[in-house]
């Protein structure tokens, strides 16, 4: 979320939260998190400078400059990758056995998701990607 999405918010939907700044916020994600993933950025947030676009000069959408005077990129993203975060559940056991909860026995015959009709229809169901089968169920343990 850009500083300018993430004040229009506080602004127009949250006035009476007292929300902290943005910068407030992200310091407190980066302590918690430990774990972040950095990209240069357009400063227009138009796009990152990865990928395909890693080899430019400029935005290819605004055409504002990647690099200050200085060399260093106007903006930066900043993102949390989701699998450390998964991973670091299992490594306690009692998130682990709360995650692993689907697969316990159950009392009754619809509980959740899990229980439905569509969901265990796709489990028997083997993934099909631009009309080639794999050799797995979807949800399966890889
Ligand atoms: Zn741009």
């Amino acid at each position: 979320m850009s500083t300018s999405t993430y004040n229009l918010l506080k602004k127009h939907f949250m006035p009476e939260l007292s929300m902290s700044s943005i910068f407030i916020l992200q310091a407190r994600i980066l302590k918690l998190s430990h774990v972040t993933v950095s990209y240069d950025c357009c400063l227009n947030t138009c796009c990152c400078f990865t990928g395909t676009y890693a080899g430019l000069d400029s935005c290819p959408f605004c055409k504002h400059a990647w690099y200050n005077s200085e060399g260093h990129s106007y903006k930066k993203y900043k993102y949390l990758p989701i699998e450390p975060h998964i991973k670091s559940l299992y490594l306690t056991d009692h998130y682990a056995k709360v995650l692993r909860y689907c697969t316990l026995p159950r009392d009754s015959e619809i509980e959740d998701v899990f229980d439905g009709i569509h969901y265990r229809m796709l489990c028997q169901t083997q993934v099909m990607i631009d009309g080639a089968e794999l050799d797995h169920h979807f949800f399966s343990d890889i």
